[in-house]
């Protein structure tokens, strides 16, 4: 039996990565998902990961 890893790339890292969640058509890797969830919203990495974010909400509007 072939065993199939779908790999897809992180919104945030850029990584192909076989685990994660996705939000609308975006996918992000649990690392990441873990990252935002750490974060603190005073953090300027979090107004990245917050832009990052609000590209798929824009994308999922197209679509
Ligand atoms: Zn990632």
């Amino acid at each position: 039996m072939k065993k199939l890893y779908n790999k897809k790339t992180c919104i945030i890292c850029d990584k192909e990565k076989v685990e994660g969640m996705h939000v609308y058509t975006a996918f992000i890797c649990w690392e990441c998902e873990r990252d935002i969830v750490q974060t603190e919203p005073e953090e300027e990495e979090y107004a990245d990961l917050v832009k990052k974010l609000s590209k798929i909400r824009k994308s999922s509007v197209l679509s």
